[in-house]
């Protein structure tokens, strides 16, 4: 996944997989397809072996597509405004 490789993602679980399941495509999907593949790409992640590292990358470079480590683009930025919520609250004290 990605232009760039980078050695987690050699061990990823996806290596040798269909891209299209992690990815939306280009014509639309209706909500019951979207779920089907989320929930079928969620699958492959939750036995990753670099699943954390995944999630991370996808976090720091902000992959607006896809799933990441187990995350849907949607989930990844409800937990990055959950963080950045956390930071500000611990912040005010
Ligand atoms: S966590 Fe999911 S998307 Fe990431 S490398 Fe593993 S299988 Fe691929």
């Amino acid at each position: 996944m990605g232009a760039t490789s980078v050695s987690w993602q050699d061990r990823g679980r996806c290596r040798d997989l269909d891209p299209d399941l992690f990815f939306p495509p280009v014509e639309a999907e209706s909500t019951e397809q979207r779920h089907a593949r989320e929930g079928a790409a969620k699958a492959v992640c939750a036995s990753c072996p670099v699943q954390q590292e995944c999630l991370s990358w996808a976090l720091s470079n902000r992959e607006r597509l896809g799933v990441w480590g187990g995350l849907t683009e949607r989930e990844r930025q409800l937990l990055t405004a959950n963080r950045r919520r956390a930071t500000r609250v611990m912040a005010a004290g």
